[in-house]
């Protein structure tokens, strides 16, 4: 292929806000046949709020203060969204100890003496030593991720956060079909109801959910329609974006670690410059040939 070409597809990124880091990504671009999506921050913005809280056995101020009193600690979105909830509605959140995250967990701590365990079901489960299923009893509201609580072993209840779709995720599946893409996916470590509403409502062909770092990594692995494409941003992202064969990282508010292990770096916080980053690829070819 003419390298003039080459670099015609590449100044032509670089001027739409997609850092495209060598030839050969422009041609895996072209041919890609299955993209992969990240749900938080990628299909979303990334940024939750709190928007119920369901309490058994406690107050919902309490759960929401002790979950808040660890979360402090962590640097998660869910974290974040956590702590302004808890400061807007009761003010100062107390310190916790021996604080510790289990990275796509959870993260647990010592309150005022309390062991205070924040997270997905199983973590929380197997941590606190509650039981999987406990909670049946409280509502299960749609669309919205889980944030689980138990406090010194018991089931105290949850938190139920909304991340809003973003507003050009539907167009930029469509776009990617015409541009060749056969099955868009997604990858998320958040629950199976609110993946598939998130899902249903971009245009997802394949929802895969409740995955851990190395499930992710996984899925791309064994992708049935290759070259796969994968789109992420988070510090989570970096080893499914090093396994795929484009990895495509939201780098405008996105961790440094997914930007280092991509393969084409958006620069803009809009998805839809990973399709775009596609059809450029197939028309770098066309003119290279
Ligand atoms: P995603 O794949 O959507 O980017 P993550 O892998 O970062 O999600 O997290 C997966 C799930 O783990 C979250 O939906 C949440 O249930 C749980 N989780 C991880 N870290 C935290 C935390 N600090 N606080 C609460 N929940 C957490
Ligand atoms: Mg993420």
């Amino acid at each position: 292929a003419a390298p003039v070409a080459f670099m015609g597809g590449m100044s032509r990124s670089a001027r739409a806000g997609i850092i495209v880091k060598s030839s050969g990504t422009l041609e895996q671009l072209a041919q890609a046949r299955t993209a992969a999506f990240d749900k938080t921050g990628t299909l979303t913005y990334g940024r939750p709020r709190v928007t119920e809280i369901h309490a058994q056995g406690i107050d919902a101020d309490e759960v929401l203060l002790l979950a808040a009193a660890v979360e402090q600690y962590s640097g998660h979105p869910l974290a974040d969204a956590v702590v302004d909830r808890a400061r807007e509605d009761l003010g100062d959140v107390p310190p916790a100890e021996d604080v510790s995250e289990t990275p796509a967990h959870g993260v647990r701590g010592l309150v005022a003496g309390r062991v205070v365990v924040v997270g997905r079901a199983r973590y929380v489960a197997s941590q606190a030593g509650a039981a999987d299923s406990a909670g049946d009893d409280l509502p299960r509201p749609q669309g919205v991720t889980v944030v689980h609580v138990a406090v010194d072993g018991r089931y105290v209840g949850y938190l139920a956060l909304a991340d809003e779709l973003r507003t050009e995720a539907t167009a930029t599946m469509a776009s990617l079909h015409r541009a060749g893409i056969r099955t868009t996916m997604m990858l998320t470590g958040d629950g199976q109801e609110v993946a598939r509403h998130v899902a249903a409502r971009a245009g997802i062909d394949d929802v895969r959910a409740e995955l851990l770092p190395q499930d992710k990594v996984e899925a791309i692995r064994t992708a049935p329609q290759r070259p796969v494409l994968m789109v992420g941003d988070g510090v989570n992202d970096a080893p499914v974006l090093a396994a795929a064969d484009v990895g495509v990282a939201m780098g405008a508010r996105g961790s440094s670690a997914a930007s280092e292990s991509a393969d084409v770096v958006i620069t803009l916080d809009d998805l839809s410059r990973a399709a775009r980053a596609v059809h450029i690829g197939k028309r770098t070819m066309r003119v290279a040939w």
